[in-house]
């Protein structure tokens, strides 16, 4: 039976980010009570800012509706709907959990409800409450404690949307209404934009999620405008099935005094905001204006407060529904505690008996970014019955939603081209006739309706809002295999069950999940590519921006960098909701693609993919090859093995995209969106094509994908019966000896270290091959190069060195005597740490960071076989140089104050990187003072996931106690 962690305690939990919702947090946390928001998109107000809600009906009479509202009526921009609200529960101390919905219900031995199971894309977690707010849209907690509410109707539902920018359209059967103009922040400056609000009546039969998607696609479909700048982001409706029971005998406004009873749902511990209050249709459409519901929720919030009785101990979670899983099913998530890496002390047994059941197809595809959209069409095309579901509001992920409206390299070919010809087919636009057929930037609207349209003319289904949150196990086998998932959306839960699954989240989200071996930041390296938050501008695609480091499989920091980011571009129109992470959680494949692989071009019989790019590295690299030719900016070639998209020991799961098995150097050269694309649409091929043959996706006839993919274009004949072209012969071996100049040979000489070994000795005596052998043999910890390193090292004096300036940061990211200094620590003897020790003390406090990584991995790497006192002491001087320490952050407040407008800012990563890089060298190396432990105990709560996450693992590598070992 799966446990669930239980992550918080608090008198109140709402879910829902409503800016009703968020008046009641501030009321309640203003009479003392603690608070919990939950939130299902990555910022609050979502019943405004979602569906561009800029107006209410008469001005606000409190004062977070007079900030919401500055002008007395209307709210000037998204950005400012989101950032007022959410400063305010930062001000008041009110914790907050974004991307998360609820999930089921807690309850204690005697059936009380005694909180709720959260989920998000890292799983669920038990949360206890003494009482309860649901402000979401659908009363989706109410539901799921098991509220009464009246049946769906079957009149149809008038759905709504609103777009800016687009000429106002007469369309049959749908009513439009001018809403207004507002001032848009154009590139130009400001400019009045018009804004039209389209509605239609839709039949929906039972008010399942997958009519209600179905019903928002089409609207979204049949108003779309080439010219529109921004669009809702899901159609907005009236709930026609409230809470059930009799409803006050009036249209107006509820009287303060029945408004308690009429969104109670179950009694004493839970209450419904929002539109499914038990109120009449007409009575519920007035306590949705924004500024009715503000002022609503702020009564609620405060009486809520004063009636919250000892919360109830929970001993069970249930989510009941109709579907019961197969003898051998169950669900199973990642999540241990609130955070990666934490364990809670206190589990919830979640039989998962009986569960909602909301989908059986051929392939679920969760993720509709740049690889799941194309994997989705490429399924649907091949046959299979088709589920694409995406988390956020539109798809192309980071192409679209993530501003990067522009290919960098890629190899434009094949299911790439046609999706990009159909994009630019959206409408006239003269930029597409400039860049003639390269297609090299896009608008993001037209990518999104293009990737839309793609899915669903093939016959794929599309859920907008929903996520994957714990995968649907089926152990019978000797190999667990994934029959599905548990899919959460702001309608409700359930299960969809699936014949094959591709994981296209960017993040390995449903192989780890399964329990499936996957690659994170641990205590071997924080080198982790920079991520982006953009401002969003209307009619600017494309905004690349690196100014973070986000995990995204961390809930709290990525709540964190979504608040910090709206602050830092609080002047912007919106925040983007994509979280940009270059490099994030990966699979352990069947193969791991390498950098020697790349360099070496090597072929493989299953490739699936040509992707082209340069070492695109946003940071710094680790493999050992980089040390003796660092990347250059020269494009470089990748076939793609399926093997990479096959996690170890699952079956059942494809993972595409950034998720796939590669090592990090080697990502950069296989992530470029066109190669993201047809990758993904090649896993889409493969799983439709196992299903039909009723194979696992291990054991699809590759052949004939490989076929497929020729056919449309995506990959060239010649990898028809292609093999792989390793191992190279020992002339190929004999002649990269003789060169040691480029990356080929280079690269050959660490593919085959034994092979390499007798001409690497011997070119120790050329002098043009030398310092090149010397560093392939030393950081191979070979003790025959060490003379010679010492030579080199003795002859140079410290170079410039290399900060951490992620964005436009190609090549070398550490100097020549960096790399010097870390192969002779690594093959060097007990003489050479008094060396590294003077070379050391000539650093100023200010020096690079690649001096200091350098000497921490030279430091570390010497002591492990040569342990004496000389590196502990010898960083501990280092790290208490000043400005060197203190930069670990676990409030959002101080994170808030120290960031810069820059959207490519660098100043934090960098100090950070120094003193962690400092810290972690000293506590492997006895840390004689315990300054090393106290700074990493301080990461070790770091709100920001990668630094956090790093300083635990070696926190947990080296015990208490061990140091001093070496006095
Ligand atoms: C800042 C930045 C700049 C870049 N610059 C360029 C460039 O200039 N040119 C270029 O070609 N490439 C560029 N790249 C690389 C390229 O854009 C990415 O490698 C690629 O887009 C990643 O695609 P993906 O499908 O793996 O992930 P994404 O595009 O991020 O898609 C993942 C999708 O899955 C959804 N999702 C996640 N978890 C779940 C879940 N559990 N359930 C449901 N949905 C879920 C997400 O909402 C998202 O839409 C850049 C990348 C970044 C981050």
């Amino acid at each position: 039976m799966p446990d669930l962690p239980l992550i918080a305690n608090v008198d109140l939990l709402i879910v829902g980010g409503s800016a009703g919702g968020v008046a009641a947090a501030l009321a309640a946390k203003a009479a003392g009570r603690s608070v919990l928001i939950v939130a299902p998109r990555p910022y609050l107000g979502d019943d405004l800012a979602a569906y561009l809600r800029f107006w209410c009906a008469a001005p606000p009479t409190t004062d977070l509706g007079r900030a919401i509202f500055p002008d007395g009526r209307q709210a000037p921009s998204p950005l400012h709907i989101k950032l007022t609200l959410e400063q305010a529960c930062i001000a008041a101390g009110i914790d907050l959990l974004f991307n998360a919905f609820p999930a089921g219900v807690l309850r204690s031995d005697s059936g009380d409800l005694a909180g709720l199971v959260i989920a998000d894309r890292n799983g669920r977690r038990a949360v206890r409450a003494a009482a309860v707010i649901d402000a979401t849209h659908r009363a989706v907690a109410a539901r799921q404690a098991g509220a009464a509410f009246a049946p769906w109707p079957g009149t149809p539902v008038e759905f709504r949307r609103v777009v800016v920018g687009a000429p106002a359209l007469d369309l049959p059967g749908v009513r439009r209404e001018d809403l207004g103009t507002l001032q848009v922040p154009l590139e130009k400056g400001p400019q009045a934009m018009a804004v039209v609000a389209y509605h239609r009546a839709e039949s929906v039969a039972d008010g399942s999620v997958a009519e209600l998607q179905a019903a928002d696609i089409r609207l979204r479909r049949s108003i779309w405008h080439h010219q529109q700048l921004v669009a809702s982001e899901a159609s907005w409706f009236l709930p026609p099935d409230p809470l059930a029971g009799a409803v006050p005998d009036h249209d107006g406004l509820p009287a303060a005094a029945d408004l308690l009873s009429a969104l109670e749902a179950v009694p004493g511990r839970l209450w419904v905001l929002g539109g499914c209050a038990r109120l009449s249709r007409r009575a519920a459409a007035k306590l949705v204006d924004p500024a009715v519901l503000l002022a609503v929720g702020e009564d609620l919030g405060r009486r809520v407060a004063g009636l919250v009785r000892p919360a109830a101990i929970p001993i069970r979670a249930e989510l009941p529904g109709s579907w019961r899983p197969a003898p051998g099913q169950h669900l199973r998530s990642a999540a241990t505690g609130a955070r990666p890496g934490e364990t809670a002390t206190t589990w919830i047994a979640c039989p998962d008996e009986s569960l909602p059941d909301v989908a059986a197809v051929d392939v679920l595809v969760c993720g509709g970014g740049t690889g799941g959209a194309p994997a989705a069409t490429g399924a649907a095309r091949s046959g299979a019955s088709t589920l694409l579901i995406e988390h956020l509001h539109a798809l192309g992920g980071v192409g679209t939603l993530g501003q990067i409206t522009r290919y960098w390299y890629g190899n434009r070919v094949g299911y790439t081209r046609q999706l990009d010809e159909r994009t630019v087919a959206m409408g006239p636009d003269p930029r597409y006739a400039q860049q003639g057929k390269q297609f090299d930037w896009f608008q993001s609207e037209w990518k999104q309706q293009a990737h839309l349209l793609q899915v669903s003319d093939a016959g794929g289904e599309v859920w907008f809002g929903a996520s994957a949150v714990a995968v649907l196990i089926e152990s019978a086998g000797t190999t667990p295999r994934i029959a599905g998932a548990l899919v959460c959306h702001e309608y409700g839960c359930g299960v969809v069950t699936a014949s094959a699954v591709v994981d296209a989240s960017g993040n390995a989200d449903l192989a780890a999940a399964a329990g499936a071996p996957t690659v994170t930041t641990g205590a071997e390296h924080v080198a982790v590519q920079g991520t982006g938050l953009p401002p969003i501008r209307p009619g600017i695609d494309y905004t690349n921006s690196d100014h973070t480091f986000v995990d995204d499989t961390d809930a709290t920091d990525v709540t964190r960098a979504f608040v910090t980011a709206k602050r830092k571009f609080a002047t912007a129109w919106d925040l983007g909701q994509l979280i940009d992470s270059r490099q994030r959680r990966q699979i352990v494949g069947e193969y791991a693609l390498t950098p020697l692989d790349i360099l070496c071009d090597r072929t493989f019989p299953d490739a699936i993919c040509r992707a082209t790019s340069n070492f695109d590295t946003h940071g710094f690299t680790i493999h050992p090859v980089f040390a003796v030719v660092p990347p250059t900016k020269a494009a470089l070639w990748a076939w793609v093995p399926y093997r990479c998209l096959l996690p170890r020991g699952l079956d059942g799961l494809l993972v595409t995209g950034l998720g796939m098995s590669a090592h990090r150097d080697a990502l950069p050269v296989v992530r470029m969106q066109p190669d993201v694309q047809n990758t993904g649409f090649a896993a889409g091929v493969a799983a439709a094509l196992a299903v039909g043959a009723g194979r696992i996706v291990r054991e699809v006839d590759l052949d004939e994908v490989q076929r497929r993919l020729v056919a449309v274009g995506s990959l060239p004949a010649e990898v028809i019966g292609m093999s792989d072209s390793f191992p190279l012969s020992s002339a190929a071996i004999a002649a990269a000896v003789g060169d040691l100049k480029n990356h080929l040979s280079v690269a050959t000489c660490f593919a085959y270290p034994a092979a390499a070994h007798a001409g690497l000795i011997d070119a120790l005596a050329d002098p043009s091959r030398q310092e090149a052998a010397a560093l392939i043999l030393g950081l191979q910890g070979d003790s025959a190069a060490a003379p010679v390193l010492r030579q080199l090292i003795d002859a140079s004096p410290w170079d410039e060195g290399w900060n951490f300036t992620g964005m436009h940061q190609f090549g070398r990211s550490q100097s020549r005597l960096d790399a010097l200094l870390v192969a002779l620590g690594l093959c060097g003897d007990t003489s050479d740490l008094p060396r590294l020790a003077e070379r050391a003390g000539q650093l100023p406090a200010d020096t690079a960071f690649s001096h200091l990584r350098a000497v921490a991995a030279a430091g570390t790497a010497l002591h492990q076989r040569h342990p004496s006192a000389i590196a502990g002491h010898l960083l501990d001087q280092l790290l208490a140089l000043p400005g060197l320490s203190g930069h670990a952050r676990n409030r959002i407040a101080d994170l808030q104050a120290e960031q810069s407008a820059d959207i490519n800012d660098n100043l934090e990563r960098n100090r950070t990187l120094k003193e962690l890089h400092l810290a972690v060298a000293l506590v492997r190396c006895g840390d004689p003072s315990g300054r090393g432990r106290a700074v990493l105990e301080g990461y070790a709560r770091d709100l920001r996931g990668h630094y956090a996450r790093h300083a635990r693992a070696v926190l947990a590598e080296v015990p208490v106690g061990a140091r001093a070992r070496m006095h």
